[in-house]
């Protein structure tokens, strides 16, 4: 029997980002408590939780530990290893499972289980020598993306190659890592589907998600993404199965390619709220981290209802190059919010807060958010 988790007990989030943080505030507004382990102190996650405990993933006495003091685990960061997610199971439940986190932790795997599901994905072959590496060149031809299998996000990791006299070099920077070498894909877009599925297998959905990157980083969403229904109702019913198959108790984000010829390519999952779905926490009646929060104590999903079109645009370290941001300046646009994860540094590229923009339109949220994200670095 599963009995919900209730108001007032524990949630243990493995990872202390802003993902984490924005879990812990949607989690204290109904009166959870929050404990968050990483390796980090003074994270994102660790200001607003109850508890910050401080150890390495691979400490298995500290996770398993962590896990007497909570009522559920789940992550916020899928990077944590399966040895962790299993030392918290002989706990309390881990959700999503650590067969979940396995999965998609690891490009190769993630691809196969896809493709053997009969998914569509990238075309993809994996990579662990350099004959492999040959060999796939001839099944895929250039151009192709060469990415490690493991621990990659944001771009990290990964390089397109052109022509055959990269092809070396390439190799050589993997440094041993097994691969996947993936066809490169000339998109028309990109978009997403944030997703949950509750214990009792009820599913829910944010709709379609335009997504533009910089640098191979998120920069811009925009929802509902101004495409044609069907092509919504195909990714939505993709995400339906994909988190079925997966037995997905949680949230999962799923980035697909939408080619010239408007096909669907999964890209990736991340087993958790995503990034593209920010907008949620302003724009909906329950935001993606309230409905991880519902998903893995066993409460009803809550409705995912858009109450107006939104565009979100993330605000990375680079934005500090000159100095602080003029916060007063983006407050003066009314229907902007922004939010901002409490990280002391500044690195370029680091995802320090993002806003997100409430419009009557798609197009008008995006003028806005663009507007506005500027009002933050042009001079007094
Ligand atoms: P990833 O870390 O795999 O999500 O890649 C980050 C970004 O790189 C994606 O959002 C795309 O913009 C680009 N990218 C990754 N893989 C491919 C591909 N096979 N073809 C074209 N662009 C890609």
């Amino acid at each position: 029997m599963n009995l919900p988790i209730l108001p007032g007990s524990v949630i243990g989030v493995l990872g202390s980002g802003q993902l984490g943080r924005m879990l812990a505030i949607a989690a204290r507004r109904m009166g959870y408590r929050i404990h968050t382990f990483s390796p980090e102190k003074d994270t994102p996650t660790g200001q607003i939780a109850d508890v910050e405990m401080v150890a390495s993933y691979e400490d298995l006495e500290a996770v398993r530990t962590f896990a007497r003091g909570v009522d559920v685990v789940t992550f916020e960061f899928e990077n944590v290893s399966a040895a962790a997610a299993e030392a918290a199971a002989e706990y309390v439940p881990v959700r999503p499972s650590g067969f979940v986190l396995h999965t998609t932790q690891h490009r190769l795997r993630e691809k196969t289980f896809l493709a053997k599901a009969g998914f569509p994905v990238t075309p993809f072959r994996p990579v662990c020598s350099l004959e492999d590496l040959l060999m796939g060149l001839r099944d895929l031809g250039f151009p192709v993306v060469l990415k490690t299998a493991g621990f990659g996000y944001d771009g990290k990791g990964q390089s397109k190659l052109t022509s055959p006299d990269e092809v070396e070099s390439a190799f050589r920077a993997l440094g041993g890592q097994e691969a996947i070498l993936e066809a490169f894909i000339d998109f028309r877009c990109e978009v997403s589907v944030v997703a949950a599925r509750g214990v009792d297998g009820t599913f829910s959905h944010y709709g379609l998600i335009e997504n533009t990157h910089r640098n191979h980083i998120l920069d811009i969403s925009v929802a509902p993404a101004p495409l044609p229904p069907e092509i919504a109702r195909e990714a939505v019913e993709i995400a339906r199965q994909v988190l079925e198959q997966l037995d997905v108790i949680g949230v999962l984000c799923i980035e697909f390619f939408l080619t010239r010829n408007d096909r669907l390519l999964i890209n990736e999952l991340a087993p958790r709220p995503h990034n593209s779905g920010h907008f949620t926490l302003d724009a909906c009646i329950t935001s993606q981290f309230e409905q991880q929060l519902r998903a893995v104590c066993g409460l009803p999903l809550g409705s995912t209802r858009q109450l107006c079109p939104a565009a979100m645009a993330n605000l990375l370290g680079d934005l500090w190059q000159n100095g602080e941001p003029r916060w007063a300046a983006v407050c003066a646009f009314p229907e902007v919010k922004l939010h901002l994860y409490g990280k002391r540094v500044p690195r370029p590229g680091r995802k320090m807060g993002h806003l997100t923009a409430l419009a009557p339109s798609t197009e008008e949220a995006l003028q806005l958010v663009r507007s506005a994200r500027a009002a933050l670095h042009l001079p007094p």
